[in-house]
């Protein structure tokens, strides 16, 4: 195993994810599902489920809980580094044993979008709409930002900042902290990280998008404006933003999330059995479409360009498919739970325990798919299914 993990929340049980009152969220908060996934094979490692009764009914304790296991699981001296989604009971964990971490962009990104949706909804008129605006351009900076840097943090810092000169209208400037640059007696409370910004290096835009420069200038004394300035003004923003992972880490982690959301889609309740079973497809069927891509077995069927909204420009896409050597198991494996699901009839599978979760008492099934996730050799020895392994 490498020793570069990406952990992943399953988003679609997170708390945060759904604001909507309904049944999904009623659910939502049930279980937590924490991937890992190896960022050079970008296969899913492990995942571990974790229910709301191991946290005292807790929720908001699940994940760590989660990203606990997966460390016990590995061994925590067998993981090197980790890219997660910021949380900060699982920030403070990983400090504490001393783990290195960096943040996921996307993740980051979806929470910055929230606070200014937030601050949206306070505005109106014209400056509701420039807010909206500002918002969407800043993340798209913050994108191009942190890939420009390519992992030099302080570089991205001044990047990502350089904005609140450009759409001001300014797109070359002096040496200078931004603190000289800009009025900042708007700000509630100046953070010292933010005092600090110095431009040191950058000192001119990041863009080659002319028609971001024929943007008309927005007014320093734009409410927009300053809501945008106060949202970054704190240290933690600037500490997080010099933590940021490139944007080609979390791509493949919402490629595997949208494969796990055709086995367990975000509106239905699963139990525990039913939902960690649903996620072994999911690994599987997405660790097979790595192999087949690690093993070169994806023939690209088509080319073709569209318009990648995350990014605001045109981009190629490759179609890519393995064809039915490595699709057929797929159907098998679907046709084959359907027919033992008409079998059993109604109601939950007999596996002879509880609904509780219980690492120990795994089950034949559980067993096979324990052996196909688990890519450490030594350790295939799990299995007590008839298979002669
Ligand atoms: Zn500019």
């Amino acid at each position: 195993m490498s020793d570069t993990e990406y952990m992943d929340t399953d988003p679609e049980l997170s708390d945060e994810e759904d604001t909507q009152e309904d049944a999904a969220d009623r659910f939502s908060a049930e279980f937590c599902n924490v991937s890992a996934l190896d960022i050079r094979t970008k296969k899913v490692v492990t995942f571990q489920q974790v229910h709301k009764s191991e946290t005292g009914g807790v929720s908001t304790r699940m994940e760590l809980l989660g990203v606990q296991k997966i460390f016990t699981e590995f061994g925590i001296d067998q993981i090197g580094k980790v890219c997660i989604d910021k949380n900060l009971q699982v920030v403070a964990w990983l400090k504490q044993n001393e783990v290195e971490y960096s943040f996921d962009l996307w993740h980051n990104c979806r929470n910055i979008n929230k606070k200014i949706k937030a601050q949206v909804k306070k505005l109106d008129g014209e400056e509701k709409e420039l807010l909206k605006n500002l918002g969407r351009r800043f993340i798209l900076h913050i994108y191009r930002s942190i890939e420009n840097a390519a992992g030099d943090s302080d570089l991205a810092v001044q990047h990502v900042y350089s904005f609140f000169l450009h759409v001001l209208g300014i797109h070359e400037w002096r040496k200078s902290k931004l603190i000289e640059l800009i009025d900042v007696s708007s700000i509630q409370k100046v953070g010292k990280g933010f005092k600090a910004i110095q431009f040191s290096n950058v000192t001119s835009c990041l863009h080659d998008e002319a028609d971001d420069t024929f943007t008309k200038p927005v007014q320093p004394t734009s409410t927009a404006y300053k809501t945008m300035l106060q949202l970054v003004s704190n240290t933690p923003f600037v500490d997080d933003l010099r933590r940021l992972k490139e944007g080609n880490v979390t791509s493949f982690v919402e490629s595997y999330n949208s494969v796990r959301i055709h086995y367990a889609p975000k509106r239905k309740f699963y139990k525990a059995r039913g939902l960690e079973m649903r996620t072994m497809l999911s690994i599987l069927d997405w660790n097979s479409i790595q192999d087949a891509e690690l093993h070169g077995l994806r023939t690209e069927t088509a080319h073709y360009q569209y318009f990648s909204k995350a990014k605001g420009e045109a981009r190629m896409k490759t179609k890519k498919t393995g064809g039915a050597q490595f699709d057929q198991w797929k159907r098998e494996l679907v046709s084959r739970v359907v027919a033992k699901k008409i079998e059993h009839g109604l109601g939950e599978p007999n596996f002879h325990d509880d609904e509780e979760i219980d690492g120990d008492d795994t089950h034949e099934i559980a067993n096979y798919f324990d052996e196909i996730v688990n890519f450490d050799n030594s350790s295939s020895d799990v299995s007590d299914s008839d298979d002669n392994e």
